[in-house]
């Protein structure tokens, strides 16, 4: 999988996992949104999947 299992926190720093990784029958395609949320504070992340993301290792 070419996207981020884990971000940096932009709140606190800390690690913000996915809350809901894609299925393997669910290919994440450029406009899928995936949700992350800090273990730290909590914060919830949306980002937006580009073609710039699955092009990376
Ligand atoms: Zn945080």
């Amino acid at each position: 999988m070419a996207f981020a299992q884990r971000i940096d926190c932009m709140e606190c720093g800390g690690d913000a996992f996915l809350v809901q990784p894609p299925g393997d029958d669910e290919p994440v395609e450029a406009g899928d949104v995936l949700v992350y949320r800090c273990r730290d504070c909590g914060q919830r992340w949306d980002v937006v999947v580009d073609d710039e993301d699955l092009d990376g290792s």
